[in-house]
């Protein structure tokens, strides 16, 4: 059997922010405040991880069918934003200069490491493109190798779809993450795109 209290430091620690100490600390809080507090938290997680699911438009974490996003008809659906992963969504949504839709490839292409294009969310974006509606896709991906690849073949496969296609302007240093950039630099990479490919 497995120390209860080691799988629960081993779980917290693996939480971003978290940490070693911290998680030591968290677990020893909750021994001592037993039972009450931990079982509100032990529910409240139990709750969320039950309902949560990927968003089925947009593929971020989402508690119903569609994520609150996806279903705001005040969002401007003619746009697209493509990210890698949901982190680089909420930093683009942080700047607050965007209306449009995102979609969450869920990474980028690295066929070293065995992601190749059937890995990534690419044919929930075609069948998006295809539904129609949409005007223009913009290709947030990192400025990485990996994202630089990812987004010459989101605009090849899409190249003949009839939307314009652009790519967010670097700024964002080469090798840098959009989840890390602060709020102006993605704003500027937003506003400053340049066309990849024409409808
Ligand atoms: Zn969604």
């Amino acid at each position: 059997m497995e120390d209860p209290v080691q799988r629960l430091v081993l779980a917290l620690k693996r939480l971003p922010g978290v940490g070693e100490k911290n998680a030591v600390r968290i677990a020893f809080y909750l021994m001592q405040e037993a039972p009450a507090k931990g079982r509100e938290l032990a529910e409240a997680v139990t709750g969320l991880v039950e309902r949560s699911r990927p968003c089925a438009l947009c593929g971020a974490p989402a508690l119903e069918e569609r994520c609150a996003l996806c279903a705001d008809p005040r969002r401007d659906a003619s746009l697209l934003c493509v990210v890698e992963k949901f982190p680089d969504m909420l930093a683009i949504e942080k700047t607050g200069e965007f209306r449009g839709l995102y979609h969450v490839l869920g990474g980028a292409l690295a066929p070293l490491d065995g992601v190749g294009p059937e890995r990534l969310r690419l044919g929930a974006l075609g069948e998006r493109v295809a539904a129609g509606g949409v005007r223009e896709v913009i290709l947030a991906t990192n400025p990485s190798t990996e994202g630089e690849a990812t987004a010459a073949y989101v605009a090849d496969m899409l190249a003949t779809a009839g939307v314009a296609v652009t790519r967010i302007a670097s700024g964002i240093p080469m090798g840098g993450e959009l989840e890390y950039a602060d709020r102006l630099t993605v704003s500027r990479a937003l506003a400053g795109r340049r066309e990849m490919g024409r409808p």
